[in-house]
């Protein structure tokens, strides 16, 4: 349930409305729109019990039920797009599409400090790459984990690059949060509840994959896992499902975009990398997301992609990546969006 408040609401009214709220043992989580202030109610709860607790408070202007099963990432709780800062000069979600690229994997110094440069030059924002990879054999390589991590800062640090990498285990949350300026979940953990939970505590924001099986909803809900723990620092990846279409690695489902933006207030990313498995089709489904209103992508480069260690064939080299943006930025300004 929602409690809306009146748009003049005095604070102190605000304020006895939530102590209300958790007296009767559940957690307020208030949201600050643009005119007012609105007071979700999620979990299990008696409605007859909270509206008879609740009618009487000054400042409620209504209480409304929210259908969805996904209550705090759905528009009914918030209608305002979600931005999210990214240290001082980046946000999600804004008029500008964000670009995120790096390597798959940190491999060594020099390929990740080359590779934060040539993606910087070509308009990037965030670097990724991967310290600990969820690699789908045990024998593949499986990341330089917490070295990978430091020479991951040293490149961002000199390029000005924020950083995204990917934490696969709930113990390692702390030690990656020292890193990274984003956490990824991969697709593979989209429903590793514990991860979920563990990230959800933390304040830092947090760019969840679809699941390679996943349906809207059950991704959406992954989410509410995160923010029902507080953290409402959510961006939503795109990056393919399996379908039967063995061509391409997996299917990438651009009309997620606007399923998800309608359904949810939050920023939706894609990684057409993944999404299609082959460089020769990462730039034309990267201008398909940007024509269909992505807020941001995530690509995969590499200075030499036949020598990667992960994901080489559909990595871009640096000038394809460079030529790949200019022509996504005649499109982003086509759709009214700056890239
Ligand atoms: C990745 O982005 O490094 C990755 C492993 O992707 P996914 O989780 O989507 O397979
Ligand atoms: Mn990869």
């Amino acid at each position: 349930m929602i409690v809306v408040m009146k748009d003049n609401a005095r604070e102190q009214d605000i304020n006895k409305v939530i102590a209300r709220i958790k007296e009767l043992g559940y957690t307020p989580h208030p949201s600050q729109g643009v005119e007012k202030m609105i007071i979700g109610i999620i979990g299990i709860h008696n409605r007859e019990e909270l509206i008879e607790s609740l009618g009487a408070y000054q400042g409620i202007d209504k209480m409304i039920p929210i259908m969805e099963p996904y209550k705090l990432a759905g528009r009914t709780f918030k209608n305002e797009n979600t931005t999210i800062k990214i240290g001082d000069k980046v946000t999600i979600g804004g008029q500008n599409i964000v670009l995120i690229a790096g390597p798959c994997a940190i491999e060594s110094e020099e390929q990740v400090i080359s590779t934060a440069r040539a993606v910087k030059a070509g308009g990037a924002q965030i670097l990724r790459g991967g310290a600990f990879k969820p690699r789908t054999s045990p024998y593949s390589f499986q990341g330089l984990q917490e070295e990978g991590l430091k020479m991951m800062k040293r490149a961002a640090a000199a390029t000005d690059l924020q950083v995204i990498t990917e934490v696969v285990d709930p113990r390692d949350v702390e030690l990656v949060g020292k890193y990274a300026d984003i956490y990824q979940i991969g697709a593979r953990n989209m429903q590793n509840f514990l991860l979920l939970r563990e990230l959800g505590k933390t304040k830092k924001p947090v760019m969840l994959k679809r699941g390679p099986s996943a349906t809207y909803e059950e991704f959406l809900m992954a989410a509410e896992y995160i923010m029902s723990e507080g953290n409402y620092n959510v961006i939503l990846c795109e990056r393919g499902i399996r379908t039967f279409e063995g061509y391409t690695r997996n299917t990438l489902d651009l009309v997620s975009i606007p399923v998800l933006k309608k359904l949810s207030h939050l920023p939706v990313v894609v990684d057409p990398s993944h999404g299609t498995g082959k460089w020769d089709l990462v730039e034309p489904a990267a201008k398909g997301a940007v024509a269909m209103d992505a807020d941001g992508l995530m690509i995969e480069v590499h200075p030499e992609p036949y020598k990667a260690l992960s994901d080489g064939q559909q990595s871009l080299k640096f000038d394809k990546f460079n030529e790949m943006v200019t022509q996504l930025r005649a499109i982003a300004t086509t759709v009214g969006r700056g890239l």
